[in-house]
């Protein structure tokens, strides 16, 4: 008992001595304050800006819409806001969590100028289709084929990331639409992945929690090297 007693008693002094000498009191107090973050009090959502992953709004479930506020002008105007993001940030798929809501609520958007700049080869090969805007409240989806697809994906709340996610090949959801009215939408390939993507939106997931880590990269992470940063060596 003592042995041991000693044993831990001498670490803990050496990892003292190591403290002392390793960090600050300032770099600690900095660590620590990775815990105790709090956001801004003026800060309120709906933001004209997308939240980035730390963001405990991105890690929450988020909750169904009370059918009854769907008419209200302010639902509405929130509805229009999601929109005016998703155009801002250039995106395809935008769920309301990632501007601070967390309300089951996302828009998918892919315009026929967007998918003209893929190569035709993509296109084909990843079944890239247009898709009219189309707001989806409360939904809930249904694999309908199971088999996966590997691609890389991005999300405008992991800015300038990339990695390969397996998502499967369609799914079908049942919603309602901006004005309350239930319908069903069923899509392969590349919007069955948006759709999917932003259904974890609001579970509070992020492709991060699928993607095979080791593809995970920073998309310009060779622009680094046009900056003329070398270091002359004397
Ligand atoms: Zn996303």
């Amino acid at each position: 008992m003592s042995r041991y007693s000693n044993i831990i008693s001498g670490r803990v002094k050496n990892m003292q001595k190591c403290s002392v000498r390793s960090f600050s009191f300032r770099s600690i107090i900095k660590f620590l304050s990775i815990y105790y973050r709090v956001k801004p009090e003026s800060a309120k959502p709906p933001y004209n800006f997308i939240c980035q992953v730390g963001d405990p709004v991105l890690r929450q479930k988020a909750a169904p819409i009370d059918t009854k506020i769907i008419q209200t002008q302010e639902f509405q105007n929130t509805v229009d806001h999601l929109h005016k993001m998703l155009r801002k940030y250039d995106t395809v798929g935008l769920a309301a969590p990632q501007i601070g809501l967390p309300w089951q609520l996302f828009v998918i958007e892919l315009r026929e100028d967007s998918v003209n700049e893929v190569h035709p080869f993509f296109q084909k090969t990843c079944n890239i289709v247009p898709c009219p805007l189309t707001y989806f409240i409360n939904p809930k989806l249904e694999i309908i084929n199971p088999e996966e697809d590997i691609m890389f994906e991005t999300c405008a709340s992991i800015n300038c990331y990339h990695a390969e996610v397996a998502r499967p090949l369609e799914v079908e959801i049942k919603a309602l639409n901006r004005f309350g009215e239930p319908f069903c939408w069923r899509e392969k390939g590349w919007l069955a992945r948006i759709a999917h993507h932003e259904m974890d939106h609001l579970k509070g997931l992020l492709y991060t929690d699928r993607m095979f880590p080791l593809t995970f990269d920073y998309i310009d992470w060779e622009k680094t090297y046009n900056k003329k940063r070398n270091v002359v060596i004397n």
